[in-house]
Order: structure tokens, then sequence, then C-alpha cells
């Protein structure tokens, strides 16, 4: 049987595919077809680009609780008590240990947090008597912050996985300064 490539991805193709199996380019489709192929192609990679940004920023903010977890302990801050200093900086390597984790899989780490996150929630009330107090305040802050992250890691991780071919391909050839992870 005769071997044709992929005029879009350059991928060897059967004689009798109608789509790549790859890019899923119309391969026996007429000019028209064609064209809103690359136009949907374009917007795609728009939405990928604006996905990348926004785990970015998701990120960020996993680091910067990581930070503001960590650095009270090592400045002997007096805001909290000494126990709960040893708790958060042990949570702030948790986060800062998750937070790299999510540069590989992204929606298990941030699930994670968010389960220690709610976990240690209850736990500053456990050990306050289930009193409300600044701290558990302040932890549900952080519960809305991992949370929002949680559920941009569910949405963009969709849009990776439904255009794979070019989400590989954006990341294989690193085009943009705008995807780096
Ligand atoms: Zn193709």
């Amino acid at each position: 049987m005769e071997k044709r490539i992929c005029e879009n991805c350059r991928i060897e193709i059967n004689e009798n595919d109608k789509y790549c199996n790859n890019c899923k380019f119309p391969i026996t489709g007429d000019e028209k077809e064609k064209n809103i192929f690359y136009a949907q192609q374009t917007i795609q990679k728009e939405k990928i680009i604006k996905a990348f940004k926004k785990i970015k920023i998701a990120r960020v903010i996993i680091f910067s609780l990581s930070i503001l977890f960590i650095l009270p302990a090592l400045t002997n801050s007096n805001l909290f008590g000494i126990n709960t200093l040893i708790h958060r900086f042990f949570l702030g390597l948790l986060f800062l240990g998750f937070g790299l984790y999510s540069l590989i899989k992204q929606k298990p780490a941030f699930l994670i947090l968010l389960i220690l996150s709610v976990v240690f929630y209850f736990f500053i009330l456990y050990i306050n008597d289930f009193k409300g107090t600044f701290e558990s305040f302040s932890q549900v802050i952080i519960i809305l912050f991992v949370s929002y992250g949680y559920i941009i890691a569910i949405i963009t991780d969709k849009i990776f996985k439904r255009n794979k071919y070019l989400f590989d391909n954006l990341i294989k050839n690193n085009q943009e300064d705008r995807i780096k992870l």
C-alpha cells in the first residue's frame, strides 16, 4: 500500500484515511474544509497559550503560599504560637514540594494540596477547641486560593488533552516564551 504524508503535521498516513490520526487534518477535504481546519487550529493554539498563562498564575500562588508559610517560622514571628509555626513550616515545605510536582502533573498536585489545606483547617479548629481564630480564618483564604488553582488545573488539563497534538507541538518547538512552564 502506498504511504502518504499529512500536509499539516508531516506524519505518515494510510491511503484510505479521511482525517490524519495525529492532527485531525481533513486529508480528503476541499480547500474550504482545510481552511476551516487551519482557522480552528489558530483558535485552539490561542486557547492553549491562555491556559498556560492561567496555570502559571495558579503555580505562582502556590509558591507564594509556601513562602508565606515558611518565612514566619524562619524569622521567628510572634504572630502565631510556636506549635503553629512548626506546623506551618512543614505545610510550607509540602506546598513547595507539590508546587514543583505540579510542573509535571498539575491536576493531582493541586488536588493533594487542596486536601492538605482542608485537613490543616480542621486541625487548627481542633487545637483551638473549634473556636474561630485569626489562623482558621487565614486558612479559609488559603483553601480558596488552592481551590482556584485546582479549578484552573482541571480546566487547562481538559484543554491540553483535547488538543494533544497542538499541545505537544507547542511544547516540542517551544516557539513562544508565553508557553514556558
Ligand atoms: Zn497530520
